[in-house]
């Protein structure tokens, strides 16, 4: 378990380093910034939506490694995706962080799983959380919209 824990470190701190997808588009069609004033992590998020797909989505921010981790890792995950994908993701990221979910959600969730140890500090859950709140909130703005 100690090597799988070693991995899950790595794997956070290479993504809060140097995080995925962390530029400003020239285009894109909605946006939705996000704080948490727990830790100072700021998130934007841009992204490109085309009939129900989420063509592209990047992000500017700044905040600690496990905000910046999440925040790559979730937007690794988001790309060319439909929008019910998207909410079920969250919903299940949301749920595996606020208690246990089962085997086969956990293999939706993929890499995004490297998150269990976070969980054992609940002021940096609120971390992890943020770009997620952030998309959920973006998605909402899309369904007003349509
Ligand atoms: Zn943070």
């Amino acid at each position: 378990m100690s090597d799988l824990i070693n991995l899950y470190q790595e794997l956070i701190m290479d993504h809060g380093r140097s995080p995925r997808f962390h530029f400003k588009p020239d285009f894109f069609s909605h946006e939705e910034e996000g704080f948490n004033p727990f830790c100072g992590d700021k998130v934007h998020l841009y992204a490109q939506v085309h009939d129900d797909i989420v063509e592209k989505i990047s992000f500017q921010g700044c905040g600690c490694a496990i905000s910046m981790a999440s925040t790559s890792l979730m937007l690794e995950s988001s790309q060319k995706k439909s929008l019910d994908d998207l909410k079920l993701l969250f919903k299940k990221f949301h749920d595996f962080m606020m208690g246990d979910i089962t085997t086969e959600d956990k293999q939706l969730l993929g890499k995004l799983e490297i998150f269990q140890g976070v969980k054992n500090y609940p002021t940096r859950v609120k971390c992890a959380t943020l770009p997620w709140h952030t998309l959920e909130a973006l998605l909402r703005k899309i369904d007003i919209k349509e």
